[in-house]
């Protein structure tokens, strides 16, 4: 039954090619896109070399002319599927519908049904020569082969101009993705032009399935490389239709030139009653009004309240120019920022709302601070004056009792000595028996005024009690607390009050003095008592005298050391 000749070989190889090649684009359905096309083609080609290396190695004539007459199915198959290929690339949006493209299917069935009556008419085929050793068959060409034949070309003439045409609108980084399309297609129609133009005196072989072993090859090295169609660009018209800013083309005189669906929603929106028909029209009243940033000599932005449409739009606005550079109109891209607007006015005020918290806040601290200020005033005051006494103003016995008990035992401890007067004003009683408490008063201040002047820093002057005062003078010894007692004493001679009845009183002071040495360990109460006699001794003395603790009164006082 079969013979194989040499020459069938190639078109097994272009057929076996064919069918890989539709495995393995099949394998890559998910990320190319009209995959399906490519494989009808694929599967087409492969059914025609298999078909044509079958009928070539049949033995007898009867069998050669059957399956020459068996190529059109994949003839017609991969014709179809190159056209819905280059469909789908030029347009990436393309999908195939048998409702559209029915008529892909009435030349092929009407070519398989020609061919296969063609005893009968022989409008497809005029008969067949015999030619070469071994005899094969040539075929004699009849009308419908030749309208076949042009319809084919005709519809890859097509898939080319698309491919072509899309190659052209495409950016620099696709355009070498259509490339080896067009160029796998060359391949073929070179075979076929020899086939049916240039030899076909020869055999009736029609190599142009051969040559697509070619394309396979182009393609399988474009699959290598990445290099086929399988990110293609979508025109820039459908992406424009499907965005959700609203696009607007303005003439000069503010004409809709041209809107996609989102600005003509958003138009219908602001301005409810505009007529059917936008494009032509000027922009309607409101919108017109607004105060669209339209500048011939660049771009603009602005944000506007369509006020019908409780809308706020930010438009951004770009002149469009002739070839020689004349504002023509302007493109307006606007895109509705109500809710980011109002997210942003919630925000700002959340933000003002946040700043007069923080500056009560502030406030309030700052009137804490002032309160706490005052009471730490009014506490240090209230703890001056209790150590303060409110006749004289000189410190209290309090304050006398704490100076004693704290800074002088460090004093001493500290190698320095102590000295300490106790006085007394002399005769007192009498001054108030006489000239009554209120002059008494008197005398006890301005005795007070006379003490002040002679006391240095760290050094104190106490109110003792009744008319008694006490200065300590740490780091003082006895010959220098000596001089100065003396001085005091003199100051306080000189003191004089107005009396009663306009008589002057003045009196004088007794002063005991003591003195600690440095390194010495004392009792405060023992040495207000070795002042305390000194004192008693000074008035025992006749009184206005400072008497310094003598044996005697260091004989009272056990402690010192
Ligand atoms: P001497 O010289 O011995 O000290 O005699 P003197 O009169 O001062 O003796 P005495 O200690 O008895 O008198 C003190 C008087 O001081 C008794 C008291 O009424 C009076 N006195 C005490 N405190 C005050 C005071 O704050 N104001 C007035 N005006 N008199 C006071
Ligand atoms: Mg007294
Ligand atoms: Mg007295």
């Amino acid at each position: 039954m079969l013979q194989w000749q040499p020459l069938a070989l190639p078109f097994v190889a272009a057929a076996i090619a064919s069918l890989l090649a539709a495995r393995m684009v099949w394998r890559r359905r998910q990320e190319t896109p009209a995959i399906a096309a490519l494989v009808v083609t694929m599967l087409g080609l492969a059914q025609w070399s298999g078909t044509t290396a079958i009928g070539m190695s049949g033995t007898t004539l009867r069998m050669q002319a059957f399956f020459l007459d068996g190529i059109y199915p994949g003839v017609c198959a991969a014709v179809a599927g190159i056209f819905c290929h280059a469909q789908a690339m030029a347009d990436r949006r393309w999908t195939w519908s048998p409702r559209r493209y029915w008529w892909l299917f009435v030349e092929p069935v009407f070519i398989v049904v020609s061919v296969a009556t063609n005893p009968w008419h022989h409008l497809f085929r005029d008969g067949y020569q015999l030619v070469g050793e071994p005899a094969g068959l040539r075929s004699i060409p009849g009308p419908l082969f030749w309208i076949h034949t042009y319809y084919s070309y005709a519809l890859l003439g097509a898939a080319a101009f698309l491919l072509l045409r899309g190659a052209w609108r495409a950016s620099p980084v696709h355009r070498r993705r259509f490339v080896w399309p067009v160029l796998g297609g060359l391949f073929p129609a070179v075979g076929n032009v020899l086939s049916v133009w240039i030899m076909p005196h020869g055999r009736s072989v029609d190599l142009t399935s051969i040559f697509f072993l070619a394309t396979a090859g182009a393609f399988w090295w474009a699959l290598q490389r990445s290099a086929l169609p399988d990110v293609l660009p979508v025109a820039f018209g459908h992406v424009v239709e499907t965005i959700d800013d609203a696009v607007l083309v303005v003439d000069r005189r503010h004409r809709i030139v041209q809107l996609n669906p989102a600005a003509e929603a958003l138009l219908r929106r602001a301005v409810p009653d505009a007529p059917r028909q936008l494009v032509g029209e000027e922009l309607p009243e409101p919108v017109a009004e607004l105060r669209l940033p339209l500048d011939e000599a660049g771009r603009g932005q602005r944000v506007l309240r369509l006020a019908a449409a409780e809308v706020d739009v930010d438009v951004r606005t770009a002149p469009l120019t002739d070839a020689r550079g004349i504002c023509i109109g302007w493109v307006l891209v606007a895109r509705d920022v109500t809710e980011s607007l109002r997210l942003r006015r919630a925000m700002e005020h959340q933000q003002a709302e946040l700043e007069r918290q923080r500056a009560e806040a502030v406030a309030a601290n700052g009137a804490l601070h002032q309160q706490l200020e005052l009471v730490e005033r009014l506490r240090r005051e209230l703890a001056e004056q209790a150590t303060r006494d409110p006749l004289t103003g000189l410190f209290n016995r309090r304050k006398l009792v704490d100076v004693l008990q704290r800074e002088v035992p460090e004093r001493l401890a500290a190698g320095d000595p102590v000295s300490l007067l106790m006085m007394d004003v002399d005769r007192f009683k009498g001054v108030n028996d006489t000239h009554g408490h209120a002059v008494g008063d008197a005398v006890l201040i301005r005795m007070a005024q006379a003490l002040s002047p002679g006391v240095r820093p760290r050094e104190l002057l106490a109110r003792y009690g009744g008319e008694e005062f006490v200065i300590v003078l740490p780091g003082v010894g006895a010959a220098e607390a000596r001089e100065r007692a003396e001085e005091w004493r003199a100051r306080c001679a000189l003191v004089e009050v107005d009396g009663a009845a306009g008589t002057k009183v003045s009196t004088t002071m007794s002063i005991g003095l003591v003195t600690a040495d440095g390194g010495a360990v004392v009792r405060v109460e023992e040495l207000l008592a070795a002042a305390d006699a000194a004192l008693y001794e000074a008035k025992a003395g006749g009184r206005d005298r400072v008497v310094t603790a003598g044996p005697r009164s260091r004989a009272q006082q056990p402690a010192i050391a």
